[in-house]
């Protein structure tokens, strides 16, 4: 199946426009019109191969993924043609090892999950490059698709499936709940659906953002507390505070600062992943009896309830829209922190021309 999208052709390029084939559609698979895909931090990061030197190239990036389904394979039984679907960070898995069999497929011990890009994927026995959604089409196994609620638009809801989820997981895993008072440091892509969800979770809910200057719309999406870390004094006057402190921020911070804020038992929730190493001194976590955690994405059925949670509460991302030739602009200004709060791509009409049926 021939493909239009947008790929770094090698390390720290710029996206260009490239063609290329994805596999014939099998019998459990579901064909996919791409309408929107965010635009995830994880991206810059794998295009310049800041992960360990594993980026495969090209690289078609895009795991925030919305549209409608094209066609269905002659197994396809939970989906059919014009339904509203999402495919987030994984399109499959071993499906027999402990982690597959809890739900927890983005832990798969059996060679690891599959990733909807940068990554291989074997299909009746061929390894073939997996490439994301910065494309009008793909073509994924029915168990990894998500059915996107009705009242979500195909656009606002794209980012939930990376974003999304990966604030949504640890918030529950680590109980985010009335009484409980919960930081997010970094309000970016993933940090300002973190707001919004610990809020609708009942929590109490601060920011902590390197400057005041997103503190209007942090407030309106549900902070209590919004706070500039670069006012030391007032970051330090929350020592011991927090229960539960998610940092989402994609650079290196002195970590040690922020554990401090941790009350007796709390827990801090790594979900950034910056280039380099962090160090960690074990006082600040021996103190308090603290823990230091992480987190990665979420489940396929985590994934399916934490759509229908935002559904409920009538939760979206705030998006800034744009058509594909203005990637590698909108790459630059996620870098300086100038997106309010994630670049949602509109695949459908930048690649209009090029959709067939
Ligand atoms: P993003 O939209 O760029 O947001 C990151 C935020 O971090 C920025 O908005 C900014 O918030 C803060 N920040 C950035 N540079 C900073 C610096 N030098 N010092 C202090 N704060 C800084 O990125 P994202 O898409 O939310 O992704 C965030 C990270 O999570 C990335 O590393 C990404 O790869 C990772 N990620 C992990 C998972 C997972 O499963 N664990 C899933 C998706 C993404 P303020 O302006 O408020 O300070
Ligand atoms: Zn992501
Ligand atoms: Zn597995």
């Amino acid at each position: 199946m021939k493909i239009s999208g947008y790929a770094a052709i090698a390390p720290k390029t710029l996206l260009s426009p490239y063609s290329f084939e994805r596999h014939e559609p099998q019998d459990h698979d579901i064909v996919i019109d791409v309408h929107y895909c965010g635009i995830c931090h994880s991206d810059i990061h794998q295009i310049n191969d800041e992960w360990g030197g594993n980026s495969k190239f090209p690289m078609v990036p895009g795991h925030e993924i919305t549209g409608k389904v094209a066609s269905v394979g002659s197994k396809v039984t939970r989906f059919k043609k014009g339904d509203n679907v999402g495919v987030g960070c994984m399109v499959d898995s071993c499906r027999k090892c402990d982690s597959c069999n809890k739900g927890l497929e983005q832990y798969c011990t059996g060679g690891g999950p599959i990733l909807t890009y940068n990554d291989e994927q074997t299909i009746q026995g061929v390894k073939i490059p997996t490439q994301g959604g910065y494309s009008n089409r793909i073509v994924v196994n029915q168990d990894f698709v998500l059915r996107i609620p009705s009242n979500i638009p195909l656009d606002k809801a794209a980012p939930l499936l990376c974003a999304g989820i990966t604030l949504y997981s640890p918030l529950i895993r680590w109980n985010a709940t009335h009484g409980k008072r919960v930081a997010i440091i970094g309000l970016g892509g993933l940090g300002h659906m973190g707001v919004k969800i610990a809020h609708a979770l009942g929590a109490e809910v601060t920011v902590l953002s390197h400057t005041l200057k997103k503190q209007n719309d942090g407030m309106k999406m549900g902070a209590d507390r919004f706070i500039a870390t670069s006012d030391l004094s007032v970051l330090n006057s929350l020592e011991g505070y927090f229960d539960l402190i998610i940092n989402t921020v994609s650079s290196n911070l002195d970590l040690n600062r922020y554990l401090r804020l941790l009350a007796l038992d709390g827990v801090m929730v790594l979900v950034g992943i910056p280039e380099n190493d962090d160090r960690i001194g074990a006082a600040n976590l021996i103190n308090s009896r603290r823990s230091l955690a992480g987190s990665a994405i979420g489940g396929i059925a985590e994934t399916q309830e934490m759509l229908n949670f935002c559904s409920k509460n009538e939760i979206t991302s705030d998006i800034e829209t744009i058509k594909i030739d203005y990637v590698n602009e909108a790459y630059k200004r996620v870098l300086k922190s100038d997106v309010k709060y994630r670049f949602v791509i509109d695949i459908f009409n930048s690649f209009k021309h090029k959709q067939v049926g």
